[in-house]
């Protein structure tokens, strides 16, 4: 079984990298990458790890990207971590986390909920604050029952706690992964609220700024959406990955390595490794 997007507490994951390495061992997970989102602070342990299990470990990680004024999500694999192109990228956003954190905070504050920054950082173990650290804390103060909610009620579109994504464009972020030696392959293209026909251009300019890869096969995936990932990667001679996306949230049913099988195993992308 091959795994190729998980996070750990180095973003907004529950497990540290040692214990996510252990759970996809566990799940026999062949291979597995470690993705966190916009950090690859978590690698050097999940490799120790992995060296201690003998699990291989493809470097990772998911960057927030913005294609038509719309976050997406772009997974780098096989990346080398050092590079500096790649770093100085990610601290860019890494920066533009801790204000955007400051300016949610702000505005649950005028919406009546107070010391939200204090309360939330009582809930990151790493060094990253979230959009879900915030939503876990709205959760566990019992003013939103779940994620769901949360995100209607206070952090989406014009609601107090929403601030519009400042990342890097499509482009650009696919460049950063190259330049690092690795391939840019869309988390998932079916999580964007998006029709089908804006999945496709999207799809299309990614490819046209060198995206290696989609992700075909997803936790949620339903066989129909398999077949018709598969046939757009292929229109666009993409290749075909496969995540879970696994958080580790306790009201999250996603586990590591629990995906169905890819069925074109020729456009894997990971035959070339
Ligand atoms: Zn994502
Ligand atoms: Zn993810």
């Amino acid at each position: 079984m091959i795994d190729l997007h998980n996070h750990s507490y180095y973003s907004d994951g529950v497990l540290s990298p040692s214990g996510v390495v252990q759970l996809a061992k566990n799940s026999g997970c062949a291979t597995f990458a470690l993705t966190d989102h916009d950090t690859t602070a978590g690698l050097d342990e999940a490799q120790c790890e992995a060296n201690k299990l003998q699990i291989k470990l493809i470097h990772g990680v998911e960057i927030s990207a913005l294609w038509s004024n719309m976050t997406i999500h772009i997974v780098g694999l096989n990346i080398d971590k050092d590079n500096k192109i790649l770093q100085a990228g990610l601290l860019e956003h890494q920066d533009f986390r801790k204000i955007r954190a400051e300016k949610m905070a702000r505005g649950l504050g005028g919406a009546g909920i107070s010391a939200a920054l204090e309360k939330t950082k009582m809930l990151v173990k790493g060094k990253m604050i979230t959009r879900t650290h915030f939503a876990q804390m709205l959760i566990a103060e019992g003013i939103c029952k779940d994620m769901k909610t949360v995100f209607k009620r206070f952090l989406s579109g014009k609601k107090p706690g929403s601030v519009a994504g400042k990342w890097a464009e499509f482009d650009q972020v696919i460049n950063w992964i190259h330049k690092a030696g690795g391939v840019a392959v869309l988390a998932h293209p079916l999580r964007y609220r998006m029709t089908n026909t804006k999945i496709i251009k999207m799809l299309s300019n990614l490819s046209t700024a060198g995206l290696d890869g989609v992700e075909v096969v997803t936790a949620h995936s339903t066989d129909e959406e398999i077949v018709r990932m598969g046939k757009w990667a292929d229109e666009l001679n993409l290749l075909h990955s496969c995540g879970s996306d696994y958080h580790g949230w306790g009201n999250q049913k996603v586990q590591i390595g629990r995906l169905k099988t890819l069925p074109n195993a020729e456009k894997a992308i990971w035959n070339a490794w």
